[in-house]
């Protein structure tokens, strides 16, 4: 199998109350999106209203780490790595970093968005 998932877990600094929180499975192309877009889970604070990808506007990027990052449903077969996809499992989860096995089911929205359809 091949598929080469660049992903990103990004650690954000929230504007609002300076307390830092970590992204998983950002797909590149959305790195520059996260600090408008991405609600704080500590304050909920969204910096909205702020130009998509003007950096320093919104939270602040502390750091990336370039790391596959896959989860899926503890009752399901289906391996997911965007965090954009609808299907993203939030809780009752197993999560891995390294690939899933090599006849794992992988997602095809999470194939989609992250630009791997071919
Ligand atoms: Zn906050
Ligand atoms: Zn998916």
């Amino acid at each position: 199998m091949i598929f080469d998932t660049t992903m990103w877990t990004a650690v954000l600094r929230c504007q609002s109350c300076k307390s830092e929180f970590s992204v998983h499975g950002v797909p590149s192309a959305d790195v520059s999106f996260l600090p408008q877009k991405h609600a704080c889970p500590a304050c909920g604070f969204v910096p909205a209203g702020v130009p998509p990808g003007l950096f320093g506007a919104g939270h602040l990027i502390v750091r990336l780490e370039k790391r596959p990052y896959y989860r899926r449903r503890s009752d399901g077969d289906t391996w997911h790595f965007n965090f954009n996809c609808s299907e993203w499992p939030a809780v009752d989860l197993v999560e891995r970093r390294d690939a899933p096995p090599a006849d794992a089911e992988l997602c095809n929205e999470c194939r989609v968005r992250s630009g791997l359809d071919c």
